[in-house]
Order: C-alpha cells, then sequence, then structure tokens
C-alpha cells in the first residue's frame, strides 16, 4: 500500500521467493495514446493472469484486479512515465521450508523499456533447451523460477551470434521463445502452437483479433523444425518484444520480404492498437 522508490525499498533476505524461485510476475506495458493519455494495455488481462498464476501454484492473494490497476496508474504518474514496462511480483515471506504460506507481498515496478528484442529482423537459432514439461510444472502460472530455462536458452543463443532463442517442447515440435510467442506465415496462411506446452497469450490472443480483424486465417497446431523453415515469413510477439520479424532461423533465411509479409501488416496494426490510433486497412491479396 506504499509508494516508495526502488532503491528504498526492502524485501526479507529469507523469502521463499528468493530461494526457490517462487514467485509469480506480469509483464505489462503502457502508452502514451494518439490523444496524450496513458494507457496500460490490457490492463485487466494481466493482472487476471498475476491472480490465476498465484492460485496455480498456491500462493495467498488478497489484492482485486481493480485495485492493482489503479495502483500501478499512481505507480506511472508518480514516475511521470506514459511509455512504460510495467513489472508486478507476487512473493513469498520469509520460509525457509516448501510449506504453503498465509500471506503473500506484492510490488509494482515500472520503467521505460525500449522492444524487448530490439527492432530489427532477428537471427535466431534453435535452443539446445527444451521448454520446461508442463508434467512438471504449472505451464501455465508465469512463474518466476520456470524463467531459468528462459534465461539459460536466451544466454545460449546470444553467446553464439544470434539476437534469439527458439525452443521446442518435449516432443520435438516448435514451442515458443523465451519470451515471446511465434507465428509463421505460409501460402497466405498463419500457423501458431496450439496453447498446450506455451504460455496462456495476451499478445497471442490479440493476434489472433487482428487476424479476425483483417480476414487473415490462423490456424493453432503442432509443427516441427523442417516445417517452420518452409515458412515465407515468422515474427515473434510478445508484451515486452511487441511483434517482430524473423530474418532467419539457424542461417536459413526466410524469402518473404518482411513488409510484404502478414507479420507486417498485424506489426503496424498492433503498434496503433496499442495507442487507441484506428487500424489502417492494408490492401491484402488474398
Ligand atoms: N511466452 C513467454 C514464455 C513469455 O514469458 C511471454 C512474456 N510474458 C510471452 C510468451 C508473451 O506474453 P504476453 O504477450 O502474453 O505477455
Amino acid at each position: 500500500g506504499q509508494f516508495v522508490k526502488a532503491a528504498e525499498a526492502k524485501t526479507d533476505f529469507y523469502s521463499q521467493s528468493l530461494h526457490y524461485g517462487y514467485s509469480v510476475f506480469e509483464g505489462i506495458r503502457s502508452y502514451r495514446t494518439a490523444a496524450g493519455d496513458t494507457k496500460i494495455f490490457r490492463a485487466t488481462d494481466h493482472f487476471e493472469r498475476l491472480k490465476n498464476s498465484a492460485a496455480a501454484i498456491n500462493m495467498p492473494y488478497q489484492w482485486t484486479t481493480t485495485e492493482l490497476v489503479e495502483a500501478t496508474y499512481e505507480v506511472l504518474r508518480l514516475n511521470n512515465l506514459q511509455d512504460a514496462y510495467i513489472r508486478p511480483v507476487v512473493y513469498a515471506p520469509a520460509n525457509m521450508s516448501f510449506a504453503p504460506n498465509k500471506e503473500s507481498h506484492i510490488f509494482i515496478a515500472v520503467w521505460e523499456m525500449a522492444p524487448f528484442l530490439g527492432e530489427k529482423l532477428l537471427r535466431v537459432m534453435t535452443s539446445s533447451f527444451q521448454r520446461p514439461n508442463p508434467g512438471a510444472y504449472k505451464i501455465h502460472a508465469k512463474a518466476t523460477g520456470h524463467y531459468v530455462n528462459s534465461v539459460i536458452a536466451s544466454q545460449e543463443a546470444k553467446a553464439k551470434g544470434y539476437d534469439e532463442a527458439l525452443l521446442l517442447d518435449m516432443h520435438g515440435y516448435v514451442a515458443e521463445g523465451p519470451g515471446a510467442y511465434l507465428f509463421f506465415e505460409k501460402e497466405g496462411n498463419l500457423y501458431t502452437p496450439p496453447p498446450v506446452n506455451i504460455l496462456p497469450g495476451i499478445t497471442r490472443a490479440t493476434v489472433f483479433e487482428l487476424c479476425r480483424h483483417f480476414e487473415i486465417p490462423v490456424e493453432e497446431k503442432l509443427f516441427t523444425i523442417e516445417e517452420l523453415k518452409t515458412a515465407d515469413a515468422v515474427f515473434y510477439c510478445g508484451t515486452a518484444a511487441e511483434v517482430i520479424g524473423w530474418e532467419s532461423l539457424d542461417d536459413h533465411p526466410f524469402n518473404k520480404n518482411w513488409n510484404d509479409s502478414l507479420g507486417a501488416i498485424i506489426q503496424k496494426a498492433y503498434k496503433n492498437l496499442v495507442i487507441d490510433k484506428p487500424i489502417e486497412e492494408p490492401s491484402l491479396q488474398h
């Protein structure tokens, strides 16, 4: 219930979250709209996902979405930020056992952040790490401990000179990036993995809505790296990454010029949507 400077905030050295990766979080963005207001994009969806993540791993959760959204607007205002990245974290009190807690704590931090994967087409590498097995984790929860997988996969790709990793699921099908969803274009259709081994997605849902708007056919299916390499174009998307096209996968380039791809239409529409600007109608040839 307090607004404190991050540098002056304190947390408990014995928090169960710090020791066991037992906490849940969100990644949210706010934008300065075309009308000049501050708007948190899909704020309710993000805070509802935070609540669901806490429930999935049995963390007490005593806040309403409304009060958290209001508090976030206040944190933005106090920091004089409109275009910001917002990070709520629900964490555990001191507890050196694995036993459940009677309460949780929350903080909401905000800062300025450019698109997470940059704005240039990405050179992506198939990771040697798989996404976590859904039989071992509550994969639909955005829990901090799950992100060790994302960190090591992303670091591996960058150490090898690529921009980002692509992770497969435990059966060898394409799953997602360390912090973004994947869509690919093939012969006028978009394809994306089904929500089985991936986070239940907010940007993913937005892309589906934009596809409906533009009457772009989009289908969920399982596919392999070999099939992905036959795609005309590929993109990653997510709250932090927004929509960003790929140049290549494992040095295999994609044929279609990004600016002529369906992904580029979605990218442009997404940029307008988040700032409440009317979506321009592209001339589509399908
Ligand atoms: N996949 C993973 C593993 C992520 O961490 C994120 C970022 N939250 C995404 C996809 C994109 O998520 P969203 O657009 O739903 O915030």
